[in-house]
C-alpha cells in the first residue's frame, strides 16, 4: 500500500480525516469525484481538489478533466488533468455539434486510483 504524508500541502486535515481518507482510499480502481469527496469528509471543494491534486502530483491517482455538453446529463469525453481545456472548436461524440466556445460546456473532476493509498 502506497502512503501519503499530508504534512504541509494538506495541513488542514486532521487525524479523523486523515482516517476517513485511508478508508475512501482503501481498494484498489477507485473512481472519486471531488464534490464526493468534500461531503464525505466535510470539507470545502477547493480542500477537495487539493487533495486529489496533491495526489496526483505525488503519482498515486490518475486526475481526468470531464468534458460536458449541455445536451446531456453525462460526460461526454474526458482527457489528463493537468494539460488544459480541450481544443476549440471541439465536437460533441454525443448531438454532432460543434462548438467554438466554452460557455456551452462545463467540466468536472475525477480521480482514478490505481492503488490503496494510506493518509498519514
Ligand atoms: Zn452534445
Amino acid at each position: 500500500m502506497a502512503q501519503f504524508t499530508c504534512e504541509r500541502k494538506l495541513d488542514f486535515l486532521n487525524p479523523n480525516q486523515k482516517q476517513k481518507l485511508s478508508r475512501r482510499f482503501r481498494s484498489s480502481h477507485e473512481k472519486i469525484m471531488p464534490h464526493e469527496l468534500a461531503v464525505f469528509l466535510g470539507v470545502k471543494l477547493s480542500q477537495a481538489d487539493a487533495i486529489l491534486i496533491a495526489l496526483d502530483s505525488a503519482g498515486l491517482c490518475n486526475m481526468r478533466l470531464l468534458i460536458f455538453h449541455t445536451c446531456a446529463e453525462a460526460h461526454m469525453s474526458s482527457i489528463n488533468f493537468g494539460i488544459g481545456f480541450p481544443p476549440l472548436p471541439w465536437k460533441c461524440p454525443e448531438c454532432g455539434q460543434t462548438i467554438d466556445n466554452y460557455d456551452d460546456m462545463s467540466f468536472d473532476m475525477v480521480a482514478l486510483v490505481p492503488e490503496p493509498v494510506e493518509f498519514i
